[in-house]
């Protein structure tokens, strides 16, 4: 599952569940390092093979409740580093409960995987904070807010010759009419499923931005214009075959134009967004649902 079909709702409960799990290892940890520096008998739970299950992040973690970022690999990492965690402090307890020495190899491994965990909580964070305040609820699509940074983060790349990057705008085609012919609402799905294909059909290093209200600009990086133009071309075609499900009605097709230039090194970045603007209009005037390349002409 995409974050974008994650609720707003659900994201803030996986981000307060993360939270409360940082909060309650700590106090978790506390009291375990009590239990074997004074040698006290341990919580039951903590020495069972299935300790991991046991903590309450351990059964928000396997629970339904988090079911939805289960294929996602920072999601993966943490279980990972949590169980791991708990394997050490359970051989740590068992062996001094057994009267056995604590060995500081054992417990510098066990501080470690600690600190690793709350390394994957805060990766994890970071990943659902972004998803939450950096993108646009209705499509999922990056806010226009991220476009002057990534796009000035990729010109210094450009600038020290370590790769080329396109940008690109994407403007669908007579979508007021979709929207006075089907709705508002039905606009907003095709809208969403318009921005949905966008992301799904780049690469997971590329960027889709939400540029105005259904005009998308796409950073598609470590890609020269020979390049770039054909992914979009195949985009172009793609999309303008993809039927969009819209509630109770038949299924409505749209298309898009796309205008597309190299990144400048050697300018600032809103001259490129000006040009690549330019060169969808060009497409728009070449007839819609066609490419054009950025030249001095236009
Ligand atoms: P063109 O092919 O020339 O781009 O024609 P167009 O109809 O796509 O362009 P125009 O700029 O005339 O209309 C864009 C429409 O997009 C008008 C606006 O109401 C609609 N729109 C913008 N944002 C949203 C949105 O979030 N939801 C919906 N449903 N419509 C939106
Ligand atoms: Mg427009
Ligand atoms: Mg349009």
């Amino acid at each position: 599952m995409e974050l974008y079909d994650i609720t707003r709702e659900d994201l803030q409960d996986m981000l307060s569940q993360l939270e409360q799990a940082r909060f309650h290892h700590q106090l978790w940890h506390a009291a375990m390092v009590r239990v074997l520096a004074c040698r006290l008998p341990a919580d039951q739970h903590d020495i069972c093979s299935e300790s991991h299950h046991k903590c309450r992040f351990g059964q928000w973690y396997y629970s339904e409740r988090s079911s939805k970022l289960r294929n996602r690999s920072g999601y993966i990492a943490l279980g990972k580093a949590h169980k791991f965690m708990h394997q050490l402090a359970a051989k740590l307890l068992i062996e001094t409960s057994e009267g056995k020495p604590l060995v500081t190899f054992d417990f510098d491994n066990f501080s470690n995987s600690l600190d690793r965990m709350r390394l994957e909580i805060s990766a994890l964070e970071r990943e659902l904070e972004n998803a939450l305040y950096n993108h646009d609820s209705l499509t999922g699509a990056i806010n226009r807010t991220g476009i002057l940074p990534a796009l000035r983060e990729q010109q210094e790349l450009i600038k020290r010759e370590l790769q080329s990057c396109c940008i690109v705008m994407v403007d669908l085609d007579n979508f007021k009419v979709i929207n006075d012919l089907h709705g508002h609402l039905a606009g907003d799905n095709v809208l969403t499923a318009s921005a949905h294909y966008l992301i799904e059909h780049i690469r997971p290093y590329d960027k889709v931005f939400r540029y105005g209200g259904e005009e998308f600009l796409l950073l598609l990086q470590h890609t020269e214009l020979t390049l770039g133009f054909n992914m979009v071309e195949r985009l172009r075609e793609e999309f303008a075959s993809m039927p969009i499900s819209v509630k109770g009605k038949e299924p409505i097709h749209i298309t898009a134009s796309f205008g597309i230039t190299l990144l400048d090194p050697a300018t600032p970045v809103e001259t490129s967004i000006d040009r690549v603007d330019k060169a969808m209009y060009a497409a728009k005037a070449a007839g819609r649902n066609c490419v054009r390349i950025w030249d001095t002409t236009m």
